[in-house]
């Protein structure tokens, strides 16, 4: 495939952006090569700038669930935009989409909505804070959490493929009080508490984690934590920015029947425009500005185009809730024909999935936290990526995405990808 355009757009990109994109995960650093701009996208499918069709893996890394430029949604954000952009002052579709998300996800009273998933864990985490009156907070090595300072400690896929898993402009006081356990292992966790006495305000965790790679907990990881929460007067986060409103209506919480003190949302929730949200009881919820003591604001929360967005496509999901097991069975269609392949061609890999994430990770060994998580061959990666990639299949530029199924997704394009993938283990 020719990506003449791509490539000098992005030349022109580099001069005026930082590394010529908007988020570091966009770049081809780990993989090679320049970035593909994109002209459009319809369903299951994205259109580059230089006229090649390519199936999406990736869908804007989650949001894209019903597909790219999903009808109702694009309607909804067209009619609200005619009624005006942003006011700054509440409007009834707020309600709407709050009501509906507490009424869809367990154990959640009031949700406020924010801009982005790096708001909602950073405002989650300040709320645990000021409701709890402790400082230290527990996150494992490997899930990311956002950009903001106190999750930026060996935070997962875009800090790894870049080789800097503590940003430099986080400064060793806000580090301190970030204490760094191992994904799967509650003996860590339990003596991580052991040694904080009295001190741990949260535990944040992506319920299954999706920033290195696909891995979901072990039996009995999410139960132990909650029991140690519990135990410990510590607030429960599940980092649900990822797996909420995907792999079900009450994401991770509903699925493997575990519950959190505090829930954060994006990505799907918005629908394909900038929303994040963070949920809980009323009784923490309530410890929020303007009611309580804990300030967190957003001039552009709540906003009508993102709200219609994000309403449309979760009354799609709460009225279609078949979709969830249709996203599954796909994933372990793709799942079970790129085994089948993969072995056939003799390479050493590893694939992980629940519901509709899914990674191949190139070692034999299981993948169950970010030491094992690393291990994968990165050359085959490499080759993995632009031999798809010249098959017309995209996934994430580097080894530690997930990727992310769209129900838009037919039989037919499972089996070309399959089909490129047996084609493309053959060079390793
Ligand atoms: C994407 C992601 C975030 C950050 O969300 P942004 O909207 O990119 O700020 C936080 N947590 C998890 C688990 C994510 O996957």
């Amino acid at each position: 495939m020719l990506y003449k355009r791509s490539s000098q757009l992005f030349a022109e990109a580099e001069k005026v952006i930082p590394g010529g994109v908007n988020s570091p995960v966009r770049a081809f650093k780990a993989v090679g090569g320049t970035p593909i701009f994109v002209k459009s996208a319809k369903g299951a499918y994205l259109y580059d700038e230089d006229g090649n069709r390519l199936i999406d893996y990736i869908n804007s890394w989650g949001p894209m669930i019903l597909g790219h430029a999903y009808e109702p949604v694009v309607q909804a954000v067209i009619e609200k935009a005619k009624l005006g952009t942003s006011f700054g002052m509440p409007t009834e579709l707020e309600t709407q989409i709050a009501a509906l998300a507490v009424s869809m996800v367990p154990n959640i009273d009031k949700i406020r909505f924010v801009n982005s998933g790096t708001e909602a864990c950073m405002s989650a985490v300040r709320l645990a804070r000021g409701f709890t009156k402790k400082d230290k907070i527990i996150k494992f090595a490997g899930c990311y959490h956002g950009h903001s300072d106190s999750f930026l400690i060996q935070a997962g896929s875009g800090a790894i493929t870049f080789g800097s898993p503590n940003s430099p402009g986080v400064t060793a006081g806000t580090a301190k009080d970030t204490l760094l356990a191992t994904y799967n292992d509650l003996e860590n966790v339990a003596t991580l508490i052991e040694a904080n006495k009295n001190e741990i305000a949260c535990i944040i965790v992506e319920p299954v984690a999706g920033n290195m790679g696909c891995i979901p907990p072990v039996a009995g990881f999410l139960e132990g934590l909650r029991q140690m929460c519990t135990d410990n007067e510590i607030l429960l986060i599940f980092d649900e920015v990822m797996t909420g409103f995907r792999l079900a209506a009450g994401g991770v919480q509903e699925l493997l029947n575990v519950n959190a003190d505090i829930v954060c949302f994006g990505k799907v929730i918005g629908g394909g425009l900038p929303v994040g949200a963070f949920a809980a009881r009323e009784e923490i919820m309530n410890y929020l500005a303007p009611l309580g003591p804990v300030y967190q604001a957003g001039t552009l929360s709540g906003n009508p185009l993102a709200m219609a967005a994000g309403l449309t496509m979760l009354q799609s999901l709460n009225n279609d809730r078949a979709v969830f097991k249709s996203l599954a069975e796909k994933t372990a269609y793709l799942h079970a024909g790129m085994d089948k392949v993969l072995k056939a061609n003799k390479v050493d890999f590893t694939i992980n999935r629940i519901g509709s994430m899914i990674s191949v990770h190139f070692d034999a060994n299981p993948v169950t936290d970010f030491k094992s998580a690393a291990k994968g061959d990165n050359e085959n990666f490499k080759k993995f990526f632009h031999g798809l990639l010249n098959e017309g299949i995209y996934i994430a530029p580097s080894a530690y995405e997930s990727w992310f199924l769209t129900d838009a997704l037919s039989y037919e394009d499972l089996d070309i990808t399959i089909k490129a993938v047996d084609k493309v283990s053959k060079t390793f």
